[in-house]
């Protein structure tokens, strides 16, 4: 992607604010506060100023939407990022999760974003993963901030995490992890190819 392919679309709050959004193929950025999200969006748009508009108040508990385009393919995806666990209570935003899963027809893939240095799924990670099996979401785990790791110890985390994702969600997780790092830009191509792959573009 260049800068000039990804716009803001919209920041929801309720259905109604997203349901007219054209069904494009469309896939979702979901993780726990602080998991390196807003950089990690910045990373794969290639724009900061884009990302920063979902940190704004206000925005911070929305499912903010951004419209892509890529080279000369027609069409275009629709990129969610979900508001961090943190921002409502677990049941406000169990429900609103849940509304938008069971509503996204065309929604592709959630990017579930894990910090590697934690090393394992949390509570929250763990209800969101139920929600997804319940609604047949497709999961891919990226862990994030990989450059604070040695490799030999991702490797083993990666394993771990993908066990423990499997057990509670087996008919969407994906096999393959995506480790990344928005500092060093190391498996940001990979979670772009992956991005437009599942999108057909
Ligand atoms: P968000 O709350 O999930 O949107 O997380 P942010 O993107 O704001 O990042 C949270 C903190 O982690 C910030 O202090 C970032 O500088 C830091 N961070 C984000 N990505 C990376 C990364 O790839 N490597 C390292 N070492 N730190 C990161």
């Amino acid at each position: 992607f260049s800068k000039r392919d990804a716009k803001f679309v919209l920041s929801a709050t309720k259905p109604e604010h997203y349901k007219r959004i054209p069904p494009n193929p469309e896939v979702t950025f979901a993780g726990r506060s602080n998991v390196g999200k807003s950089s990690l969006l910045s990373a794969v748009l290639r724009s900061q100023g884009l990302v920063k508009t979902s940190k704004k108040p206000g925005h911070t508990s929305a499912l903010n939407f951004f419209s892509l385009t890529s080279g000369s393919c027609p069409g275009a995806i629709s990129l969610v990022d979900m508001p961090g666990y943190g921002y409502r209570s677990r049941d406000e935003w169990g429900g609103f999760i849940m509304k938008y899963l069971s509503t996204r027809k065309e929604l592709r893939r959630v990017f579930l974003l894990i910090e590697a240095k934690v090393g394992e799924l949390k509570a929250t990670d763990l209800s969101f993963l139920e929600l997804a099996e319940q609604y047949k979401a497709p999961v891919q785990i990226v862990l994030t901030k990989t450059d604070k790791m040695k490799r030999a110890d991702l490797d083993s985390i990666c394993k771990t995490i993908t066990q423990s994702a499997t057990d509670i969600a087996p008919s969407v997780v994906q096999p393959t992890v995506i480790c990344c790092s928005s500092r060093t830009k190391i498996g940001i191509d990979d979670l772009q190819l992956e991005l437009l792959r599942v999108c057909d573009l």
